[in-house]
């Protein structure tokens, strides 16, 4: 491989409803919460037709059909998870989904995912579960969970894991390792560490703005025997799509992509698909910035590549 060339990394927390239990969800919200498949299904499409290579970090749960098929499945080990009051099967088990218990699942995108070329389906753990809340014997259950489930319907074995929130710390790092994990998304900077308010603040500034200026990249950390996938970017999605913020986002976006493939460096942007259900004309901004990476593609100044591809391709010119 070319080492001058740009490399872009796609990964994509899947989640769905899994990743929004401890916010308050209005009923229009759960309307465009049912879109998400129709959005995976054009994400996929996308992707096939512009030779992206994506991760799909995935919340497990999602797999099944619904919360009954789900809970018979989990009977031994419910018991432990209902211990831990703000787990999200807690939280499912209280909430009233009046209708709405569609928007926890979708096992249908996960055969399409894998049936789509250079996609990769890997773990946003099997709850959703949030660290802060988690103790260790809850994260080892979880994960415990994600790869069985995935194993019984014969996808492989997950390798990359993505921290809800990217709350990531050294005993649960250390517990991926044990499980044959080899990589994980770290956050940003510290903007990106948790969810206060005025960091949220500033996350949206910066989404526009370069108020911290990082670039991505691989490392190898010795204390957990992991390779963290650093620095990488939120793609928004807008109410307006034509509005100024929006235009600056994109903006802002194709700068620092044109920035890594001149520097020969790694460029890692990283999304929501339920955000384009506030706006599927947002698919529209993201299919142009697809566009412009087929063109840099074409002319061999960058490559597209999955995790599993991004960390192969490190260990070698490591070497
Ligand atoms: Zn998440």
């Amino acid at each position: 491989m070319n080492m001058k060339k740009g490399k872009l990394v796609i990964s994509i927390d899947y989640e769905m409803l899994w990743g929004l239990t401890d916010s308050n969800i209005s009923a229009s919200r759960y309307i465009e919460l049912k879109q998400v498949p129709e959005v995976v299904t054009h994400l996929l499409n996308l992707f096939k037709k512009y030779e992206i290579h994506a991760t799909w970090a995935s919340v497990g749960a999602l797999t099944y059909n619904n919360l009954d098929e789900m809970k018979k499945e989990m009977t031994n080990i419910c018991r432990n998870l209902l211990l831990n009051q703000r787990s999200n099967y807690y939280l499912l088990c209280e909430k009233k989904l009046n209708g709405n218990e569609q928007t926890l699942f979708d096992p249908e995108s996960f055969s399409k995912i894998e049936q789509t070329p250079f996609q990769q389906i890997e773990c946003h753990s099997f709850l959703h579960i949030f660290s802060d809340f988690t103790s260790v014997e809850l994260f080892k259950t979880d994960t415990c969970l994600h790869i069985n489930r995935l194993k019984k319907l014969g996808f492989k074995t997950p390798e990359f894991y993505v921290f809800p929130r990217n709350q990531s710390t050294l005993p649960f790092l250390n517990i991926l390792k044990k499980f044959g994990f080899n990589s994980f998304r770290g956050y940003d900077s510290v903007l990106y560490s948790d969810e206060k308010i005025f960091k949220r603040i500033l996350r949206r500034i910066d989404s526009i703005f370069p108020l911290v200026e990082r670039n991505s990249k691989i490392i190898y950390r010795e204390d957990c025997e992991l390779f963290e996938f650093k620095g990488s970017r939120f793609l928004r999605t807008f109410k307006n799509t034509n509005s100024l913020s929006a235009k600056l986002h994109y903006a802002k976006l194709r700068l620092g992509l044109k920035k890594s493939i001149q520097q020969g460096k790694m460029y890692h942007l990283w999304f929501h698909p339920h955000n384009f259900t506030i706006n599927q004309a947002n698919l529209l901004l993201f299919e142009d910035f697809l566009k412009s990476i087929q063109e840099y593609v074409k002319i061999d100044k960058l490559v597209s590549l999955n995790t599993n591809e991004a960390l192969t391709s490190f260990k070698i010119n490591s070497k």
